[in-house]
C-alpha cells in the first residue's frame, strides 16, 4: 500500500509523517523539520486512529440529529442572538488543532460577516505573549529564524522550555548537532531540572518568573562590558538607552541564582556571537510573559545578534498550527493575514476583498475574558471548535460554570464525550487527523500539508465545511461557497496579494502558483529566509524597538504550582490516551515534590497529596524528586475530570493573565499541599 505524505498533529515542530490506513507510521525523510525522525507521540499515531469514542453524527440536546436540523438550529440561534443583542453577544473559541483553512473561514465569518472579533483560541494559552513581544519589538509578529539556526549556533539557550519532552525532534536535532560539534554549548533555564537539562552544559534553576530580572541583568552586563553593538543599534534599533537604564534597576537576587551562576551565564552569552535563545511556555505562560519575551529580544537587538545564521531569538510554539492560526488572524486582537484591526486602511482592504457587509473595528475578547463574559451572561451563543475549555483553561471549574450560563453552546469535535461536549446543546462531528485535508504552519514558518488517508467516519465533516455551511445558512452564501480546502488556501494567498502594498512580514507570493495537492513543505516568504538580515524591521521608521521592562516583585508562597506536559501525552489525551504504549510512561496524575517538602508534609513517595488553591483542589500521587526546588510543585495538565475523579489540574490554576497578551499564568500559582 502506498504511503500518504502528511504532518504530525501534535507539537509545533511540525514533523512530516508517511502513513496509511493500516497504521504504518514513518518519519518523512524528505521533510525539512524532521528528516525522518519522530518522537514517541508521533511514532504512536497509528495506535490512535480507531473510532472508539468518536462523535459520528450531529446531536441536539443529547439526541441524535441530522446535519440540516443541527445547522439550521446553529445558524438560526446565532442570527437571532446577533439581531437581538448585537454581534458581540456571540463568540467562537477555536483551537491550534484546526487547520489553516478552518481557521481562515471561522475568522472570516466572525470578523467580516458577524462583525465582531470575538474569536479566540487555545493558542492564547500557547504563544500569545510571543506574538505581543514580537509586535512590540519588530512591529510584526515575526519569527525571525529557522531550525537550522539552532544547529548552526555556538550557544543555544533554552528558556522555560522542556524541549526534550515538548518539542522532542527539535531537541534531537540540537543533540545531534552537539554530538557532531561538541563546541556547541547548551544552557537550560528552568526552575526544574528536566530531561532537557540532561543535554545542557549549564542548568540555571531560576526562580519562577525570574526571567525578566535575568535578561535585564544580562543586558546590563552587556552594556557594562562594552558588548552593545553601537553601529547596529544606532542604525536599526530605538529605545536602547531606556531599556538599558531599566535593566540596570533589576535586582539579580530575584533570579534565585548564585552570583557565580549569573557570571557564568553572562560571560557565556556575552562572549558568544552565534547565540540562539529559544523560549516556550515557561516564558509565555506568565503574568509578565510579554515582558519576558521583550527582555530576551532586547539582548539580541542590543548586540545585533538577529537575522544572521546561527543567531536570534526563537519562539517554539506549542501547538501544530498556532502559527497558521495567527497568520490568518485567528486571535481576537488580529485581523487576517497579519493585518491589524486597529488600522482603518487594513480593515477596509480586508472588507473590500471579502466583499463583506461589515468588519470588526476593535479587538474581541481574549480567552479568559471571553469565558468571564460567558459567566457574566453577556455571551448568548458560543461555538467551541476542537478544544475542551471546560478543563483546559485556568479556573476550569469556573469556566465550566460559565459555559453553563450561556443559553446556546455548540461544540464541533471529533469526540462524543468531552467535558465541554457534555455542556453543549449541539454537537457537530468533525473530521480528525488522517481524515481531513489542509495546511499547517510550524514554528519556523513552514507550511506543510496535512493529507487524508482515511475515509470520513460516520457523518463527520471538515471544520471549514461545517463553518461555511452555517455561514451560508446565516445568509452569507456567496462568500462561503468553497468546494475544498484548496479554494480557501487560494483565497488566503489572494488576500495576501491584494494587500501586499501594506508593509508587513507575511508574504505568500511563493504559493501563488503552487500545486496545492502536491504542495511540498515550504517556508514563507521562501525557504531558508531569515528575517531582519538587512536590519529592516516593521515599525514605521523601519527600526526595531527595545522595550524598557521592569522585573516584577515576586511573592514566594509556601508552595507554587507549575503545570506542563508529560513526554508521551498531548493536551487532554484525546488521541494519545488511546495508546497503551504511551500511557505506560506516566500512567496517572502526579505531583512532583522536593524531598524536603515531602519530609515536612510527612509524605512518602506514592502517597496521595491534596493540592488546593482558592479555585479548587486535586488529589495527586506524590513523585518525590529533587528536580524542582523546595516549595516548587509540578503537575501534568493532561488528565480531564472524565479521566480522573481526583480533580483536573486546571481546577486549581488561576485566571491571572499577562496584561499585554492576555495569556494565562500557568506556571507558578500559589497552592497549599497536605498529605491526604
Ligand atoms: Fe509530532 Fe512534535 Fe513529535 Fe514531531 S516532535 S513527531 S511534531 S509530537
Amino acid at each position: 500500500m502506498s504511503l500518504t505524505r502528511t504532518t504530525c498533529p501534535y507539537c509545533g515542530v511540525g514533523c512530516g509523517v508517511l502513513t496509511n490506513a493500516d497504521g504504518t507510521i514513518k518519519g518523512d525523510p524528505d521533510h525539512p523539520a524532521n528528516f525522518g525522525r519522530l518522537c514517541s507521540k508521533g511514532a504512536a499515531l497509528g495506535e490512535t486512529i480507531d473510532l472508539e469514542g468518536r462523535l459520528l453524527h450531529p446531536t441536539v440536546n443529547g439526541a441524535r440529529s441530522d446535519w440540516d436540523t443541527a445547522l439550521d438550529l446553529v445558524a438560526g440561534t446565532f442570527s437571532a442572538a446577533i439581531a437581538e443583542h448585537g454581534p458581540d453577544s456571540v463568540a467562537f473559541y477555536a483551537s491550534g488543532q484546526l487547520l489553516t483553512e478552518d481557521y481562515y473561514v471561522a475568522n472570516k465569518l466572525m470578523k467580516g460577516f458577524i462583525g465582531s472579533a470575538n474569536i479566540d483560541t487555545n493558542s492564547r494559552l500557547c504563544m500569545a505573549s510571543s506574538v505581543a513581544g514580537h509586535k512590540r519589538a519588530f512591529g510584526t509578529d515575526t519569527v525571525p529564524g529557522t531550525y537550522e539556526d539552532l544547529e548552526q549556533a555556538d550557544l543555544v539557550v533554552l528558556v522555560g522550555s522542556n524541549l526534550a519532552w515538548c518539542h522532542p525532534v527539535l531537541y534531537q536535532r540540537i543533540a545531534a548537532a552537539k554530538e557532531a560539534r561538541p563546541g556547541l554549548r547548551v544552557v537550560n533555564i528552568d526552575p526544574r531540572r528536566t530531561a532537557t537539562s540532561d543535554l545542557a552544559d549549564l542548568h540555571l534553576s531560576i526562580a519562577p518568573d525570574g526571567d525578566v530580572a535575568l535578561f535585564n541583568g544580562l543586558l546590563a552586563h552587556l552594556a557594562q562590558t562594552g558588548k552593545i553593538d553601537a553601529t547596529y543599534t544606532s542604525a536599526h534599533v530605538n529605545g536602547v538607552a531606556e531599556a538599558i537604564a531599566s535593566a540596570q534597576t533589576s535586582d539579580l537576587r530575584d533570579t534565585g541564582l548564585t552570583e557565580q551562576e549569573l557570571a557564568t551565564f553572562f560571560r557565556l552569552w556575552g562572549g558568544t556571537d552565534k547565540v540562539v535563545t529559544v523560549y516556550s511556555q515557561g516564558v509565555n505562560q506568565s503574568k509578565v510573559g510579554t515582558d519576558k519575551v521583550n527582555a530576551i529580544l532586547n539582548c539580541h537587538l542590543a548586540t545585533g545578534r538577529i537575522g544572521k545564521p546561527g543567531m536570534g531569538p526563537f519562539s517554539a510554539t506549542g501547538q501544530p498550527n498556532a502559527m497558521g492560526g495567527r497568520e490568518v488572524g485567528g486571535l481576537a486582537n488580529m485581523l487576517a493575514n497579519h493585518l491589524e484591526i486597529a488600522d482603518a486602511d487594513h480593515r477596509v482592504a480586508v472588507q473590500n476583498f471579502w466583499q463583506s457587509p461589515t468588519i470588526c473595528s476593535r479587538p474581541g475578547l481574549k480567552a479568559v475574558d471571553l469565558f468571564q463574559a460567558c459567566a457574566d451572561g453577556k455571551i448568548k451563543a458560543l461555538w467551541v471548535m476542537s478544544t475542551n475549555p471546560a478543563v483546559s483553561l485556568p479556573d476550569a471549574d469556573g469556566v465550566a460554570d460559565a459555559i453553563k450560563r450561556v443559553p446556546f453552546v455548540v461544540t464541533s469535535d471529533i469526540m462524543a464525550r468531552t467535558d465541554t461536549c457534555d455542556l453543549s446543546q449541539v454537537l457537530l462531528p468533525a473530521l480528525g487527523w488522517g481524515e481531513k485535508d489542509g495546511t499547517v504552519t510550524n514554528s519556523e514558518r513552514r507550511i506543510s500539508r496535512q493529507r487524508a488517508f482515511l475515509p470520513a467516519p460516520g457523518q463527520a465533516r471538515a471544520d471549514w465545511d461545517i463553518i461555511s455551511d452555517v455561514a451560508r445558512r446565516m445568509g452569507h452564501g456567496q462568500a462561503f461557497n468553497y468546494n475544498s480546502p484548496r479554494d480557501i488556501f487560494a483565497e488566503y494567498v489572494a488576500l495576501d496579494a491584494a494587500t501586499s502594498h501594506f508593509p508587513r512580514d507575511l508574504d505568500l507570493s511563493i504559493f501563488a502558483d503552487a500545486d496545492y495537492a502536491a504542495l511540498v513543505p515550504t517556508q514563507w516568504p521562501r525557504n531558508g529566509h531569515r528575517f531582519f538580515a538587512d536590519g529592516q524591521f516593521y515599525h514605521a521608521d523601519g527600526k526595531a524597538q527595545m522595550v524598557a521592562v521592569t522585573a516584577p516583585k515576586l511573592s514566594k508562597p509556601r508552595f507554587a504550582l507549575n503545570t506542563g506536559r508529560n513526554r508521551d501525552q498531548w493536551h487532554t489525551m484525546t488521541r494519545t490516551g488511546k495508546s497503551p504504549r504511551l500511557g505506560a510512561h506516566l500512567a496517572e496524575p502526579y505531583v512532583a515534590i522536593h524531598p524536603d517538602d515531602a519530609t515536612d508534609l510527612n509524605v512518602d513517595p506514592g502517597a496521595v497529596i491534596e493540592v488546593e488553591s482558592i479555585y479548587g483542589k486535586a488529589l495527586l500521587r506524590a513523585m518525590v524528586t529533587d528536580r524542582g526546588a523546595p516549595g516548587h510543585l509540578f503537575a501534568p495538565m493532561h488528565w480531564t475530570r472524565q479521566r480522573t475523579k481526583a480533580g483536573a489540574i486546571n481546577s486549581l490554576t488561576a485566571p491571572v493573565v499577562d496584561p499585554v497578551s492576555g495569556q494565562p499564568a500557568l506556571k507558578s500559582g500559589p497552592v497549599t499541599a497536605r498529605v491526604y
